[in-house]
């Protein structure tokens, strides 16, 4: 096969012809755009081989059903495309922006393998789902029946989304509970609007709401409302709570002001382009700008903070890693985005302290990677000698998350949890030691991704029909 040229989808903010030609109406710009992705779209379906050993669909969480989908868009049939890709997948749209498709369906396309750079999955999937939005093909909820029973689920992300979704179109009467103002869990105020727009996030919010999904939101389960009364309202319960307790750094300094948590900073940026006032923004403690801004950590919500950083007009924006770059956690595409808009990253780098209050600098020690561990990964060594102060005005620590203790936060010890907090499910079902109680996304897998807090609402939806199911063949009995 003759190598074929890496075609990508056009970046909206480098790449738009309104750009090019500035003059442009936005009405010719918009016709134009959409005939751009559209032809985009085709080339790239067309590029599928139909290898007919498709490792896409079996490394996507959900099983899309890939290859009959990109068919189906090269033959200009995207109606029915989004009818088969929906089929499997809550929000197609959101999977097909911020998936890392390059460790999932794409990376293990069979095109990328053989070198000739892969079918951009994601990119088409998300042209399907919007372009279906814009036609009116996304349908209103609308159960053919109503059943009586109705369903608890506690966290508004997209675990708890998805399982919501399933159970309402099956008629169950559902309710979600967050703590937060508005639905969406990290989709809405973790991941940056430059990944993922909110508005995208609020249609499928607002589409729950109109198909009869109760939102009770501001209820933080445990302070407002206890466990058990939501226990006593439901016939079954999901708790979708994911994971929210950030890891901290113990170093001589940490304390001082400016040295902030990722989720925090993040959350405020996102608010602010929701156009809400966020008093630590404006007073400067949770904003970027004309700071020389160090964010810690080499995983995906480190990448977010530096692109968010640079993005609110920081001076300069390092990340440390104590790792080397082959060895960090967070997607390589990521680091690549990162580097190209201006981040500098410092590889085998470690905080011990911190300078200033309000901070000055960072103390950094240089390291090595030494022999690998039992998993097989090297671990960092300490270099004598190398150390130095990296200057800063604002540290934002990305060090990872994990589970809030639920057993002890809702009284209720008799919710069995693992060795590292997160709440004991079982596979495919999220069936917890209590009956009638199941739980889904993060706070089962820890820290993971959307896709797969997808897959678990509507596996754990799927087992809750069959519980109720059996809960009135018992009755009728
Ligand atoms: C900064 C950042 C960027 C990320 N980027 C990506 C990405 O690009 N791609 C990707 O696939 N994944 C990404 N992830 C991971 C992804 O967001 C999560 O895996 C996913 O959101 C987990 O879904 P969830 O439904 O389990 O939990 P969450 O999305 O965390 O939702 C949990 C919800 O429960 C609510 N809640 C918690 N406790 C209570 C309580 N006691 N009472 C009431 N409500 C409660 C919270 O308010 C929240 O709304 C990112 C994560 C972060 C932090
Ligand atoms: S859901 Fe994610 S992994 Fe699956 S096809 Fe879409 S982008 Fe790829």
């Amino acid at each position: 096969m003759a190598k074929q040229p890496m075609l990508k989808f056009v970046s909206v903010e480098r790449d738009m012809p309104e750009k090019r030609a500035p003059n442009l109406r936005r009405n010719d710009f918009n016709e134009i755009y959409a005939e751009y992705a559209d032809a985009k779209a085709k080339e790239q379906s067309s590029r599928c081989s139909q290898c007919g050993v498709p490792y896409c669909q079996s490394h996507c969480p959900l099983h899309n059903n890939i290859p009959d989908w990109l068919r189906l868009t090269a033959e200009g049939r995207l109606e029915e495309a989004y009818e088969i890709s929906q089929a499997t997948n809550t929000f197609p749209e959101i999977c097909g922006r911020i998936c890392p498709q390059d460790r999932l369906c794409e990376g293990n396309c069979v095109i990328e393998q053989s070198g000739h750079g892969t079918v951009t999955i994601g990119a088409v999937e998300k042209y399907i789902t919007d372009t279906a939005w814009e036609q009116g093909w996304v349908k209103p909820i609308a159960p053919k029946h109503e059943r009586t029973e109705s369903v608890g689920i506690i966290g508004a992300g997209p675990g708890g989304l998805a399982a919501a979704d399933v159970l309402r179109r099956a008629g169950v009467q559902v309710t979600v509970y967050d703590r937060y103002d508005r639905a969406g869990g990290l989709l809405t105020y973790g991941i940056p609007s430059f990944k993922l727009e909110k508005d995208v996030v609020m249609r499928r919010n607002d589409q729950l709401s109109a198909g009869g999904v109760e939102m009770v939101l501001n209820c933080n389960v445990g302070e407002d409302l206890s466990f058990d009364a939501i226990r006593g309202k439901h016939d079954a319960v999901v708790i979708a709570t994911g994971v929210y307790k950030t890891r901290d750094l113990d170093a001589e300094g940490a304390d001082a002001s400016g040295i902030v948590r990722a989720i925090d900073y993040l959350t405020a940026n996102n608010r602010v382009s929701f156009g809400d006032t966020v008093e630590e923004f404006d007073s400067g403690e949770l904003n970027a700008k004309g700071k020389r801004v160090v964010v810690i950590g080499g995983g995906d919500t480190a990448m977010d903070c530096v692109r968010t950083a640079i993005r609110q007009g920081a001076t300069s924006v390092k990340c440390l890693y104590r790792r080397d770059r082959a060895n960090m956690p967070g997607s390589q595409r990521e680091v690549k985005n990162a580097e190209e808009e201006g981040v500098e990253f410092v590889w085998l780098a470690a905080p011990v302290g911190f300078e200033g209050d309000p901070v000055s600098g960072v103390k950094v020690q240089k390291m090595r990677l030494g022999a690998p561990d039992a998993s097989g990964r090297q671990s960092p060594e300490v270099i004598e000698g190398a150390d130095y102060v990296e200057g800063a005005d604002l540290v934002i620590k990305a060090l990872g998350f994990e589970p809030e203790a639920l057993p002890t936060l809702w009284n209720t010890p008799e919710l069995e949890v693992t060795r590292w907090g997160t709440v004991k499910a079982e596979f495919t079902t999220g069936k917890t030691a209590l009956d009638g109680v199941f739980a889904v996304g993060d706070i089962v897998r820890g820290a993971s991704l959307v896709v797969w807090a997808i897959r678990d609402g509507r596996d754990s939806a799927a087992a809750i029909l069959d519980y109720l199911n059996s809960a009135n063949q018992v009755a009728a009995e």
